[in-house]
This record gives structure tokens, sequence and C-alpha cells, in this order.
């Protein structure tokens, strides 16, 4: 049977719990796979192969940022709380921040174009508040944010709006930044039609 694909433009947080209980994390989804060869095969636990292993896991804790093949039917997905976007919106905005930090993140230069996006995200069906009851994770996001946002005023792409928009409940992205920056669309039927990130 097929198995389903990571979107590659999307974040997905990179943790794998083994059989055995252990949790693995890494920075990456690439290095959490070597990470779990490299441990099945200090502890002797049947190597099977850990890339499929990874993927499945993720994807089926996300299963919004993943491609299902028609012969791998993608698990219902439980209604998201505003606690769990809240943490998917915290990881978000921790890797665009060290995207940001090494110098690898790209922002858009027309202020057209963020207002565009600004309008799309503001009347979208898939918009949900987030801000929970996880104060400390409201103030680490806005803290990173503040971070990312900071080149927007001397490159004239400042939008003070940007931040009267909810998180996006498909994407655990937050338009407050997402707008702003220069991304790969996303190839997924989960977007609703219209969104700008749609591929
Ligand atoms: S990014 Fe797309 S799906 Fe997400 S809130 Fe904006 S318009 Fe909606």
């Amino acid at each position: 049977m097929a198995s389903p694909q990571l979107n590659p433009n999307l974040y997905v947080k990179p943790i794998f719990e083994e059989s055995d209980g252990t949790t693995h994390e890494a920075a990456s989804v690439a290095l959490l796979i070597g990470k779990v060869a490299a441990y099945r095969k200090r502890q002797g636990i049947e190597a099977g192969s850990a890339t499929k292993d990874v993927i499945e896991q993720l994807c089926n804790r996300q299963p919004t940022l993943c491609k299902w093949p028609a012969s791998a039917p993608r698990p219902r997905q439980k209604a998201q709380t505003k606690g769990e976007l809240n943490k998917r919106i915290l990881d978000w905005a921790a890797s665009i921040a060290e995207k940001y930090l090494i110098g690898r993140l790209r922002f858009i230069r027309s202020r057209l174009e963020v207002e565009r996006r600004f309008k799309i995200c503001s009347s979208c069906p898939r918009a949900q508040h987030w801000a929970s009851s996880c104060a400390a994770c409201r103030a680490e996001v806005a803290r990173l944010e503040t971070e990312i946002k900071a080149p927007l005023g001397p490159m004239g792409i400042r939008f003070d709006d940007a931040e009267k928009l909810n998180g996006c409940g498909v994407l655990g992205e937050d338009p407050r930044v997402s707008i702003f920056l220069d991304e790969q669309k996303v190839a997924s039927s989960n977007l609703p039609t219209g969104c700008w990130r749609r591929a």
C-alpha cells in the first residue's frame, strides 16, 4: 500500500515516538529519520523502514499537512482545540525565526500583495482564533514574530492591520506573519478555494 507523503513546503514538528516509548526529536525530518535509524541499530530493535515509520507517524499526527494516496485513506482528525493550534503556531513561528536568523527567510516586496492576502485571510472560513490559556506561548510567539517582522518597516511593507488576523487552522501558521513571506505555495485540497497559499 502506498504511504502518505510530507508536503515539503509545510512545517511539521520533527518528533517520533518509538514502539518502546522513547521519544526522538531533531531539527529536521531528515535528521529525525537518521536518529531513529541509529537508535534502532544501537538497541537491536528490528529496523524496518525508519523513513516510512517516521513519515507515517508525522502524517497521522497532522493529516492535513500530508498528501494521501487513494490507497492510504486519510485518518479522521478530531476538531482542533485553541490550545492545539496555539502549540502548532508556536512551533511554526520558531521554525520561521530560525530561518530568519540564518538568513534564509524571504519577504515579498509588494504592499498590494500583502493587502490582497490580508483580505483573503480576513474572510477565510478556515481562520481560527487560537490565543488560548497559554500566556507563555502567546508571549513567545509575540517575541519571535516581533523579531521576524523587524525588517518590514525599512522595506516599506509594514502593515499594522495584519495584527487583526486569526491563525490558519489548516496550516498551523500565523497569517499575521505569513502574509509577508515569500514562501512556496502548497498543493493541498485542504486549503479553501481562493486561499493565497494554495498552489
Ligand atoms: S492561509 Fe489560506 S487557509 Fe489559511 S487562513 Fe489564510 S486564506 Fe485561510
